[in-house]
């Protein structure tokens, strides 16, 4: 039975991916060696090294005075590494999940925060608008895809301080006015790459102005300095990141990425909203994700869950069930996804529905 990996991460990846890791697992680059026993330092994987930061800044149309950063830590490390490295006196957050209390969290512990608007109130199913940034903010920090939650703000926004933002579920799904952002962060396990590497863009002009001691790992310009090799980097996690960054580029590269994303995920929101068993738990079309499509049963069909669950597991669908905080199901669709895929979930729905009506 064909298996259909609708996981949040780590999650799908390209065939193409998977496919040249596992040869180089065997047979890195001719060198008779797997690229898990190589030195990071051998000009082999300084060369894998170097092209992943190419394609990156290429890819994502990355303009000059920004640097490219492949470290450890996970998006999680970030939340303390961004204020560890821009806060002075106050900082704000929008406050959209999971990830973003998180995020604030990690912040709190440098001084005042800001949180200038909340979904919390809505179990965070939609995006706060109508609020302001304040102008004495040192940086203003977003989530840009709520992963757990399905929200995304799919707008580069302007922003009278500089605009930080964790893109660990959307980077690369959409084109980015990377102009609009002082950092940009993720971990590479939902759209990019196995675990282990995090993606850290940055305007460059925005570091070094810090009174404090910053530890050299969590400081931005220790990695800069050093082409992201001042210490070890998560090499295999690189290499399988360069092999999507390649995948994408030989796949039209990030527009091309967005019209299919932008066509699978309506076709499963249209199914979701058309079902009589299933509704959307993000109402606001502008509001819903490209990359993580939630849906709950509707009411009175609620005790149908686990059944439709076992179901679509029995079909195939893997990793469907949503967040233990929101319930329900949750389809990751990243740009690995196929279409079948997306389309076998909905002949699920659709044959869940006619048997159960
Ligand atoms: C998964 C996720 C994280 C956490 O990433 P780690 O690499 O596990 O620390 C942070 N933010 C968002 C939006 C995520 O989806």
């Amino acid at each position: 039975m064909k298996i259909h990996n609708f996981y949040a991460g780590p999650s799908i990846l390209p065939q193409y991916t998977i496919k040249n890791t596992a040869d180089a697992i065997l047979d890195f680059a001719g060198t008779g060696l797997s690229v898990m026993e190589v030195s990071h330092r051998s000009k082999e994987f300084v060369a894998v090294m170097d092209e992943a930061q190419a394609l990156f800044k290429e890819l994502l149309n990355i303009p000059d005075g920004y640097s490219v950063l492949f470290v450890g830590g996970g998006a999680s490390t970030q939340f303390a590494m961004v204020p560890f490295n821009l806060f002075k006196k106050k900082a704000a957050y929008l406050n959209t999940g999971a990830w973003s209390k998180k995020a604030i969290k990690e912040a709190q512990y440098f001084g005042e925060i800001d949180v200038v608007a909340s979904s919390e109130n809505k179990l965070f199913n939609y995006i706060p608008k109508g609020y302001t940034i304040p102008e004495d903010a040192d940086y203003f920090h977003i989530t840009t895809n709520n992963t757990i939650y399905g929200t995304e703000i799919k707008y580069d926004m302007d922003s009278p301080v500089p605009l930080v933002a964790d893109m660990s579920s959307d980077i690369f799904s959409r084109p980015v006015d990377i102009s609009k952002y002082a950092l940009i962060y993720g971990g590479a396990q939902k759209n990019l790459a196995p675990s282990g590497v995090t993606f850290v863009i940055v305007r460059d002009d925005i570091l070094g102005k810090m009174d404090r001691y910053i530890p050299t790992m969590l400081n931005y310009q220790t990695h800069i300095d050093k082409g992201s090799m001042f210490n070890t980097p998560p090499v295999v996690p690189v290499f399988a990141a360069l092999q999507t960054l390649q995948w994408l580029k030989q796949n039209g590269g990030i527009e091309a990425m967005h019209k299919t994303n932008e066509y699978k995920a309506g076709l499963l929101y249209n199914e979701i909203d058309r079902n009589s068993i299933f509704r959307a738990t993000v109402v606001e079309q502008s509001d819903r994700s490209l990359m993580n499509i939630c849906f709950v049963m509707k009411e009175g069909y609620e005790g149908l869950e686990k059944a439709f669950f076992d179901y679509a597991t029995a079909e195939g669908m893997v990793g469907i069930k949503g967040h233990r905080s929101v319930g329900g199901f949750r389809a990751s669709t990243y740009n690995a996804m196929p279409v079948d895929s997306i389309k076998a979930l909905i002949k699920t729905m659709q044959d869940f529905e006619s048997n159960n009506k």
